[in-house]
Parts: C-alpha cells; sequence; structure tokens
C-alpha cells in the first residue's frame, strides 16, 4: 500500500486554535477542487506526489519528536488509503488534526478536524483552472457531510474570506447547519503573501468583532511567507 504523499515537514501549525503548536504536516497530493486562489498548486494532482509506504511515511514522521500531526492536502479524504494512516498514526498516539474541505464524509480518526468550506469566491472564473470552474461549482459545498464531519468530531471551521460580502455566504451556510458552535467558527484572511495577509487582515478583524467570529491568521504566511514546506 502507498499514499500520494506532496511533502512531509515540520513546522508551526499556522492556522486555527492550534496555530504555534510545533506540528509535522503529511501533505496528500491530489484535489478535487481548484480554488482560484489556491496556494498549493503542487499538491493537485494525486501524480504530482511520490508514492511512499506507509513505514516510509512513518520513518520520516519519527525523524521529529512531535506529537501533533497535521494530515493535510490537497484533499486527504480523496486518498482510499487515509484510513490507514489515521489508524496508524494513532496507534502511536499522535494527536491527530484532518484539514479538509468537506467535499465528502468519510469515518476518519482524527482528534481535530479542520474544515475550510469553499465560498464562492473561490470558483477560479478565471486563470489556469478556468476549465474547471464548472465542476469546482458542484463540488465545492456539500453541508452534509460537513453536517457530519460536526456531528461526529471535534471541530473548527475556517472559511477564507476575502470582502465583506463573503460573509453572507457564510451566514447562509451557517443557518443550513444544526447545533453550531459559534466559538468554533473563524474567518482567515485570503492571503498567500504576507503583503496580502497585512492588507486584508484589519478588514476580517473588524468583520469578527461585527460578527462575533474568531479571528483566524496565519502565522506561517506572517513568518515565512509565501514558502513551501513551512
Ligand atoms: S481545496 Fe485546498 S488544495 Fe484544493 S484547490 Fe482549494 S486551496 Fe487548493
Amino acid at each position: 500500500m502507498t499514499l500520494r504523499i506532496s511533502e512531509i515537514f515540520y513546522s508551526l501549525q499556522g492556522e486555527g486554535r492550534l496555530a504555534g503548536v510545533p506540528s509535522v504536516f503529511i501533505r496528500l497530493a491530489g484535489c478535487d477542487l481548484r480554488c482560484l486562489w489556491c496556494d498549493t498548486p503542487y499538491a493537485l494532482r494525486a501524480e504530482q506526489g511520490q508514492a511512499l509506504s506507509l513505514e516510509q511515511i512513518m520513518d520520516q514522521i519519527s525523524a521529529f519528536d512531535c506529537s501533533h500531526i497535521v494530515v493535510t492536502g490537497g484533499e486527504p479524504l480523496l486518498a482510499p488509503e487515509l484510513p490507514t494512516l489515521l489508524q496508524e498514526l494513532k496507534n502511536r498516539n499522535k494527536h491527530i488534526t484532518l484539514e479538509t474541505s468537506a467535499t465528502q464524509y468519510r469515518p476518519v480518526i482524527a482528534d481535530l478536524v479542520s474544515i475550510s468550506p469553499k465560498l464562492a469566491h473561490s470558483i477560479p472564473h478565471t486563470g489556469p483552472y478556468a476549465e474547471f470552474a464548472p465542476i469546482h461549482k458542484t463540488r465545492r459545498l456539500n453541508l452534509e457531510a460537513i453536517q457530519h464531519f460536526m456531528d461526529h468530531h471535534d471541530y473548527q471551521f475556517k472559511f477564507v474570506v476575502g470582502s465583506r460580502a463573503d460573509l453572507e455566504e457564510v451566514d447562509q451556510i451557517l443557518a443550513k447547519l444544526r447545533n453550531v458552535n459559534r466559538d468554533r467558527i473563524m474567518l482567515m484572511p485570503q492571503a498567500r503573501t504576507r503583503q496580502q495577509h497585512r492588507t486584508a487582515g484589519p478588514l476580517v478583524a473588524q468583520l469578527c468583532l461585527e460578527k462575533d467570529f474568531r479571528y483566524c491568521p496565519r502565522l506561517h504566511v506572517e513568518l515565512w511567507g509565501n514558502r513551501r514546506g513551512k
């Protein structure tokens, strides 16, 4: 059994309620979406990743004395072998954060499911993924899948927000979900560079204050800019 791995690296978790926690990141290659502003274009297609066995992955992560593992992508839920990977991590007593767009539901072993539903501004109307726009549109939101993750896991939401107009869609999504804990809703600036992060941050912070949502900075962008493996 092998998994297509884009990269494995050690860094600080940059986003969400565990921001700042030293973590090993396992980035799976392959994604079912093509966000206009995707910040990991090198992980969009499974064949961009290296085929690694479970043993090879465990060897790599054991090089770091670290209890927190972030399984991310791409979209990790696409990998049929994901449950085996998560089980193996749990056998090693790791704290697992699974980062996903939740375009589908699968039962998973994870201590925290970090859900980043993709808003309409993610649709790639122009640019290199324009051909993919119709598919992206139909796939980007799966409220039933999101609800399943909320019902069965500790979770957080990270909404990437580019402008005030995005808030209306956030409200519409939350209104369709049951038992939403507002403490777990975070708004995150749409930013791939330090400059974009600093420009967008104050607006998103203001929106958080108005709506009583948590502000989610992108610590890794602020510390290292748009650097791969950070
Ligand atoms: S879901 Fe993530 S990896 Fe996939 S296209 Fe969007 S930003 Fe990129």
